[in-house]
């Protein structure tokens, strides 16, 4: 109980460009788990140096696929999970935020809320999944915080609770109040200010503050923190908990302001591990069997081998080195005496991990995501989503010999997530599914490194696929009618492929008792 009491498991999410990987960067600072700024840059500039693959990403300078961090604070253990900002990775982003208790938003104070965050946010809320938010970017000219709290409720719909206010913007930032403790933060930007270069003065009236801000400023504070007061809906826990409220943080990222209230904030408020639903029952953390689902399966350091690594999610129980689980979708037992987790930007190999921990587990393939380990319990976990994909490609080989070689690569990418593969019915083509252009990118970029096949892949006359669900007769009917449009996708579903959205229309009309689902669970 104490160990699971301990944890704090969540992602940051961000429009890209906000300031993710520098608020990333500083709350591992913060927590003394890495001791210089620019290791956290330095892994995004240098990802090509562990992983030949990631090339793509160099060359785009943007971030494909999430990381995980595990870091102490003030005697809580803290594991973070990083998302994609390019909306072309968005699965993977889906994917990472089921398996978190809880995010942290940051918004750009001079942009306020964009088009991924009001994404992003929609996904959050398909789980209640509670919001902290981190309004970055002080140290610019920015919109008045009290417009940007408006926005973030009318935009974003979740009532704002202010736990800090800016003191100023821009060259005139000065500080925060907290609202809350009711202590004045004050920093001087511009210095280059180190971690904890700041003075802390109790009580928003103390006389002091006349003095070092000036009575213009200091009145004009006050004014400001007495109508927030008033005006604002004062924070709670079990509104937050339920994803209701957002406790909203004021602060500079990149001059390391504001982010230790907000780490401060995060491990009072965020809450522990979760309970999750499976097919069965639910799971509670504090059960003595370990259970958990993979989330995310990344290639690994040599990308030739096909090694990869599975992230699961802990829900309940305990991992314990060499221990023999269960993958509940193939029935095997498998021993997992390797597994890693994630002490900053290092790999560590685990004795132990808790729910709520991210584990990493080598494989060469065979592990899908979705995939539920449990220490004999048939359950499966419930609610990782595998969206219907929104642009399609014919894999033309260059050379048909390769054709084996194509067949276990896509195999293995759509295990992976990478892309999605469908099998007509009708001939032995490969068609790809994606929901971002780039996936394709990526997909041939990894065809051709990892395992040696050049092709291309054409453009085909699909516009929408659907699941189709019941009963044999319905089914065959549709066969009969609709062969030329019938796959089988990678995990052997039934899938309809609709040349146009007017196509899908006719034939959801024609076939009543089939159900056609955008969403399917892994
Ligand atoms: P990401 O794309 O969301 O991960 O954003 P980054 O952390 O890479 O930041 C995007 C840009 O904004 C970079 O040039 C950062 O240096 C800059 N940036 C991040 N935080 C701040 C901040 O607090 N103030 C200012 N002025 N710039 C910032």
């Amino acid at each position: 109980m104490n160990e699971i009491s301990k944890r704090r498991t969540f992602a940051i999410i961000s429009h890209p460009d906000a300031g993710k990987t520098t608020v990333t960067e500083k709350l591992l600072l913060y927590a003394g788990a890495i001791k210089t700024a620019g290791s956290v840059k330095a892994r995004k500039a240098n990802t090509h140096a562990t992983s030949d693959w990631m090339e793509v990403e160099k060359e785009r300078g943007i971030s494909i696929t999430s990381s995980i961090m595990q870091f102490a604070y003030d005697n809580h253990v803290i594991n973070l999970l990083d998302t994609p900002g390019h909306e072309d990775f968005s699965e993977d982003t889906y994917r990472t935020l089921t398996a978190v208790d809880s995010a942290l938003m940051v918004i750009d104070a001079a942009k306020g809320v964009e088009m991924r965050t009001i994404k992003l946010m929609e996904v959050c809320r398909l789980r209640n999944t509670p919001i902290l938010t981190f309004i970055n970017k002080l140290d610019r000219e920015g919109k008045e915080p009290i417009d940007l709290l408006d926005e973030i409720e009318t935009v974003l719909n979740i009532e704002c609770a202010p736990i800090t206010w800016p003191i100023g913007m821009g060259k005139h930032f000065k500080g925060i109040v907290h609202l809350l403790e009711d202590k004045v933060y004050l920093c001087e930007i511009g210095k280059n200010s180190k971690i904890g270069e700041y003075i802390i003065i109790d009580d928003v009236n103390n006389s002091q503050l006349d003095e070092i801000l000036g009575e213009d400023t200091i009145l004009k504070i006050r004014e400001e923190i007495e109508l927030i007061h008033e005006t604002t809906t004062p924070f709670s826990l079990d509104e937050f908990l339920a994803g209701k409220q957002t406790p909203v943080f004021f602060g500079s990222a990149i001059s390391n302001f504001g982010i230790q209230n907000l780490l401060d904030g995060f491990i009072q408020y965020a809450p522990t591990p979760k309970n999750r639903e499976s097919d069965v029952r639910e799971v509670k953390p504090d059960e003595d069997k370990l259970t958990g689902f993979v989330f995310k399966i990344q290639a690994n350091m040599n990308p030739k081998h096909h090694d990869r690594l599975a992230f699961m999610r802990i829900v309940s129980g305990q991992y314990k080195k060499g221990m023999k689980v269960l993958q509940v979708s193939t029935n095997k037992q498998i021993k997992i005496s390797n597994a890693v987790t994630f002490m900053s930007n290092e790999r560590t190999f685990a004795e132990v991990a808790y729910a709520g921990d991210i584990i990493g587990i080598h494989n060469h393939g065979g592990i899908s995501i979705g995939d539920t380990f449990t220490q004999g319990e048939k359950l499966t976990f419930q609610g990782i989503p595998n969206f219907s994909p929104e642009l399609f490609r014919r894999a033309q080989l260059k050379d048909p010999l390769k054709t084996k070689a194509l067949q276990k690569g896509l195999k293995q990418l759509s295990e992976e997530g990478a892309t999605q593969v469908f099998h007509p019915i009708i001939n032995s083509s490969q068609i790809l599914g994606a929901v971002g252009i780039l996936q394709f990118d990526v997909v041939a970029h990894r065809l051709k490194h990892e395992y040696g096949v050049d092709c291309q892949f054409e453009t085909i006359n699909i516009a929408t696929a659907r699941w189709v669900t019941g009963s044999d007769k319905d089914i065959e009917q549709l066969k009969i009618k609709a062969g030329n449009n019938i796959a089988i996708d990678a995990r052997g579903m039934l899938a309809y492929l609709a040349p146009s959205s007017v196509n899908l229309q006719l034939t959801i009309e024609r076939y009543p008792n089939l159900v056609f689902l955008a969403t399917r669970e892994h």
